[in-house]
């Protein structure tokens, strides 16, 4: 089968090959790929930075978003047939542990992640254990369906905390950002501003139901983001980008009280003063990881249905699975957001 593979450690190695269409257990099944999303995660392993240097092994089959349809089922599967559309969760839990055996396998000790850790989904088939399987509902497209994982990540985040009739603050424009943008404001949430400097992914944010976007490069973002706000003090902080400066940001601007979820990794170590920003600020500070199994995925099918106008253009570029390197040079020059390939 034709895959995608980071071939070899440094900058780029990102190479079509040839590998064997994998063999199932009895508990997992086979899936054919149809659409699979590229990812800011895939991003960091085509830079080589210090996150995929410490976590990657090449030669490795990328992606972890797909929708597909299955082609085989292990002898033990049950509930799942042959011919039925997909995605997954590609996070693959112990199911043994504590946090799995109390609802939270999303934060399990022993993970491993596909195209991570093992095998990814840029790939024509991909086995998976039928546990991970999300049977996909009829009236969710394959492209929607390819884009459940960083759907349920900017679900997740919002979800943490209220969001209705509250003003919230999105830092960081990326495709997960969108994602909670939309999802945030089709919610309640009371005014919706995204921080996000680049023209382009601030543009998006408005189309995705932002009230205002600021750009925290600019002059006095902080003055900014409270204009933007009529003088009020966002209530939430949802940080999406990544940035030590959007985080610090973030911090200044929320309300005594307020509630700030963090699902942007940063690039380097925070320097916070936690007395001024969040002990004496009274502020609750909740990291996010993944997609809780399964309710964060119910949550994304029914946003889905009904709803997925509101982040259809987030999907910017649809392109053949060989064109994987166009895909990754698109995110380099900030010409892309989130695109998905053709299997
Ligand atoms: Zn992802
Ligand atoms: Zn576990």
């Amino acid at each position: 089968m034709k895959v995608i593979i980071k071939a070899r450690e440094g900058m780029g190695n990102v190479e079509l090959a040839q590998r064997p269409v994998p063999e199932i257990n009895e508990n997992e099944v086979l899936i054919k790929i149809r659409k699979a999303g590229i990812c800011g995660t895939d991003f960091h392993i085509y830079k080589w930075d210090k996150w995929s240097q410490n976590r990657i092994k090449p030669p490795l089959i990328m992606g972890h978003e797909f929708a597909g349809e299955i082609v085989e089922t292990g002898k033990a599967v049950k509930g799942l047939h042959i011919g039925q559309r997909v995605s997954a969760e590609g996070h693959i839990t112990c199911q043994k542990c504590k946090l799995c055996r109390t609802g939270r396998g999303h934060i399990c000790n022993d993970i491993e992640i596909i195209g991570v850790d093992r095998a990814g989904c840029f790939a024509e088939y991909i086995k998976m254990p039928a546990m991970n399987v999300w049977p996909l509902d009829d009236e969710i497209e394959d492209k929607y369906g390819a884009i459940m994982d960083p759907l349920g990540n900017a679900m997740h985040t919002v979800m943490a905390q209220p969001v209705s009739s509250r003003d919230v603050l999105i830092t960081g424009g990326g495709s997960i950002g969108l994602f909670a943008t939309a999802i945030a404001k089709r919610f309640g949430a009371a005014r919706l501003v995204v921080s996000e400097p680049q023209p382009y992914k601030a543009q998006l944010a408005k189309k995705a139901g932002a009230d205002e976007v600021i750009n925290p490069l600019g002059d006095n973002p902080k003055e900014q983001i409270l204009e933007a706000f009529h003088g009020r003090q966002p209530e939430v902080v949802l940080e999406m980008s990544g940035f030590p400066s959007a985080f610090q940001l973030g911090l200044e601007v929320i309300e005594n009280g307020g509630d700030m979820a963090i699902l942007g990794i940063p690039s380097e170590d925070l320097n916070i003063d936690m007395g001024k920003y969040v002990i004496f600020k009274g502020i609750t500070l909740r990291g996010i990881n993944g997609r809780r199994m399964f309710d964060t995925w119910y949550q994304c099918q029914n946003f889905l249905k009904g709803n997925s106008s509101f982040i259809d253009h987030v999907i910017t570029h649809e392109l053949p699975m060989e064109d994987i390197n166009e895909g990754f040079r698109l995110m380099s020059e900030s010409k892309a957001v989130k695109v998905v390939l053709d299997f």
